[in-house]
């Protein structure tokens, strides 16, 4: 299928490597022009040069507000518009209830909330000239039931879900599209590294899920790409699961 995105615009955050890289690379594929960001410039030299003449990066930490503003002044000054966002950032870190202070709580807030808000902000300016604009939040399966010892990541990200939920009433009536996706296991180099010295956690991990195997960052980004074309322009306000069937809920 042709995803129409051929000359487009795509600013995709967190992307020098996993999940933000699969998007970057399945949009690059199709033709379209993305903006990647992350916080070393060692690393977004490396993923634009992989990507090629289709990519360039702006540097960029997402729990800082001022970095956001800097990022988003930087995109405008390249390109009038952009046809899509991609929202994503680093994990915050795991941790029960009783393990996690109030500073840890408030830089949680700023990574995994605060950055999508902050973006959205600072990007509609920019999506209101498009086309056929939208906004992919990526989140986890942990917005539809929780993980354990992930307190931070299942309480922040279902709060980026309310404000997507939101937005699609807000914005919907001005032609911004809004989504999110939501990963199970997808073998990034950060599971594969969390995964290494212990076997019997892949092991069990990939026992629990029905498809028999963790996702590849590819599949992630081809579907991410999909609900970002204008191919998905009836789909709006909706959450994706792309979990190989792990999460066992019926709605
Ligand atoms: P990864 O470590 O492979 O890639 C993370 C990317 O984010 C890197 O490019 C890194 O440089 C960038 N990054 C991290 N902190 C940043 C910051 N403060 N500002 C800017 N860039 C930053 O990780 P991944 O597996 O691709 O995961 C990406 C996100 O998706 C994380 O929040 C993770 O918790 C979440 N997630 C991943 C999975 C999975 O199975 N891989 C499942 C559910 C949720």
């Amino acid at each position: 299928m042709d995803l129409r995105v051929e000359g487009k615009i795509f600013l995709v955050t967190a992307a020098s490597r996993g999940l933000g890289y699969g998007v970057a690379e399945a949009l690059v594929e199709e033709g379209a022009n993305v903006i990647i960001c992350s916080r070393q410039k060692e690393s977004l030299e490396s993923a634009t040069e992989s990507l090629g003449s289709l990519s360039r990066f702006f540097v960029c930490d997402l729990s800082q507000e001022e970095d956001i503003r800097a990022l988003l002044d930087d995109v405008a000054a390249i390109t009038d518009h952009i046809d899509g966002l991609f929202v994503n950032a680093g994990g915050p870190p795991p941790g029960s209830f009783s393990d996690l202070s109030e500073e840890q709580w408030l830089r949680a807030y700023n990574l995994t909330l605060m950055s999508a808000v902050r973006l959205t902000r600072e990007a509609l300016p920019l999506l209101q000239t498009a086309d056929s604009p939208s906004i992919l939040y990526s989140t986890s399966i942990s917005v539809k039931q929780p993980i354990e010892n992930l307190m931070l990541s299942n309480s922040l990200r279902s709060a980026v879900i309310g404000m997507m939920r939101t937005l699609a009433d807000e914005i919907g009536p001005t032609g911004i599209r809004v989504n999110a996706i939501c990963p199970g296991w997808i073998l990034t180099n950060r599971v594969d590294e969390l995964l290494a010295d212990d076997s019997s956690s892949k092991e069990q991990i990939i026992s629990r899920i029905p498809l028999g195997r963790m996702g590849t960052p590819e599949e992630f980004g081809e579907v991410s790409a999909f609900l970002l074309s204008p191919v998905s322009s009836y789909i709006h306000g909706a959450l994706l699961l792309i979990d190989g069937g792990l999460y066992r809920g019926m709605m």
